[in-house]
């Protein structure tokens, strides 16, 4: 039953850290935070009980302290992984946007 209990763990903080990055935008409720991450009310409070990061966002979400970002939190197009990109950066690191690159076969104009 609980053979794939480490790979769920690491999802679980994977999850955290999006949700985390997601909840610094003041552009989201946290209800929408919670219909892209796919969470419920029970997961929720569970994650923010145990992360500190997440627990203190809201906090500053109830006394209004959260701080507007020069960017929104975007899903990279390589991994999915949510990031704050730098201008229009599309992927979360130098990997990704490499990866994407070498899969993207593009026709050379010439
Ligand atoms: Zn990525």
């Amino acid at each position: 039953m609980d053979r794939n209990h480490t790979d769920g763990e690491s999802a679980k903080r994977t999850d955290e850290t999006a949700v985390a990055l997601l909840l610094r935008s003041t552009h989201l409720e946290v209800g929408q935070i919670m219909e892209l991450m796919d969470i419920g009310d029970r997961e929720f409070r569970e994650m923010a009980c145990r992360n500190q990061t997440i627990a203190r966002r809201l906090e500053e979400r109830r006394l209004g302290t959260l701080r507007e970002l020069k960017s929104e939190p975007r899903a990279c197009k390589a991994c999915g992984e949510w990031f704050l990109p730098y201008g229009s950066d599309r992927y979360c690191s130098d990997g990704c946007k490499r990866t994407a690159q070498l899969s993207t076969c593009r026709r050379r104009a010439s």
